[in-house]
């Protein structure tokens, strides 16, 4: 349930209500919106203490949660979360493009490609460094090698790096290195994973698994949020379905719906949806039209000598075009790009 508390509490006040729902058993979650402060009170039941907080005189009203993920609903949190992936504001007005390479492949190829994607736009720089590769005998990533060059080239570029972690043990390495960590499609349901990247409170990028539902999907975010870290920006990068002429299916309605369920930042991932670099673009427009805040995308810089994902990935001159295109719909929307 939800507990608001009256404007103008003061800290003692919120202390209070916080000693009290702990002795009860249940863990407080707070939030300080812009007039109020409200707390999430997480715990089985919980409902069922309502009327001892509905009679301090400092509590506004007490509400039940009825969606299964609590902290990650608008329920919860009727603001919509910004994250800050080091000055990089997603999920306020601006529409956000992250890019680069799928693999870290070398010093060059980053920077090459990095520079790029910068000149074009892009505020963030994503590459893989430890690849969830569907055969084992495809390119692996450079793992730790491949994070020391995502630092090196982001402080040269001044770009935030987003990469991914596959393991809870290789967590602790990803933040020394990277502003924000991915949690992939197919680590999702990961749970330990989840824990681990909840304790951080590095940003997290939570790509939604290719056969999971919508509430699947939020579920996971809760893991991360209930462990402590409120930093995450989800990421609907296309599903399994029937259809095998794309290598998924973008679904553009959860885009949308999203945003009526949480109040978590959600971005669009067009490259591994569709899996072909000739609908990257317009997927990217319809995800901006569907109110997405933003954008990865994958570009190479010879896509044909990739060691991943080359077919999807977009040459830094498409890459411009479809930046060009993007922020023309973003700013008919009356958002910012
Ligand atoms: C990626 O972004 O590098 C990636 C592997 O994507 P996904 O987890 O969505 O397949
Ligand atoms: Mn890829």
């Amino acid at each position: 349930m939800v507990i608001t508390l009256k404007a103008g509490t003061t800290e003692k006040g919120i202390e209070h209500v916080v000693e009290k729902i702990k002795e009860l058993g249940f863990t407080p979650h707070i939030s300080h919106g812009e007039e109020r402060v409200i707390i999430g009170v997480i715990g089985e039941n919980a409902i069922r203490s309502r009327e001892i907080f509905e009679a301090m005189f400092i509590v506004d009203s007490v509400m039940p949660i009825s969606r299964p993920y609590k902290l990650v609903s608008r329920e919860f949190k009727g603001e919509a979360t910004v994250v800050e992936v080091k000055d990089v504001k997603v999920g306020g007005n601006e529409v956000v493009v992250m890019a680069g390479p799928c693999a870290v492949e070398n010093r060059e190829q980053l920077l090459e490609i990095a520079s790029q994607v910068k000149e074009a736009g892009a505020k963030i720089l994503r590459g893989g460094a430890f690849k969830p590769r569907s055969s084992p005998y495809s390119f692996q990533g450079l793992g730790e090698e491949g994070l020391k060059y995502l630092a090196e080239v982001s402080k040269i570029t001044e770009l935030p790096v987003v990469t991914e972690a596959m393991d809870p043990r290789q967590v602790e390495l990803v933040i020394r290195y990277a502003d924000m960590v991915q949690v992939g499609a197919r680590n999702m349901q990961n749970f330990d994973l989840l824990k681990e990247v909840g304790r951080s409170r590095k940003p997290v990028l939570l790509k939604r698994g290719m056969a999971s539902t919508l509430k699947e999907f939020l579920m996971s975010a809760e893991y991360i949020l209930s462990s402590g870290n409120y930093n995450v920006i989800l990421c609907e990068r296309g599903i399994r379905t029937f259809e095998d002429a794309t290598r998924f299916t973008l679904d553009l309605s959860t885009l949308s719906l999203i945003k009526e369920l949480s109040h978590l930042p959600v971005i669009a991932d067009p490259s591994h949806a569709t899996g072909k670099r000739s609908l990257v673009a317009s997927m990217a427009n319809a995800a901006i039209a569907a109110g997405s805040d933003g954008l990865m995308i994958e570009v190479h810089s010879r896509p044909e000598e990739a060691l991943s994902d080359g077919f999807q990935s977009l040459t830094p001159p498409d890459f411009r075009k479809l930046m060009r295109r993007m922020r023309s719909i973003a700013k008919a929307l009356g958002r910012k790009a």
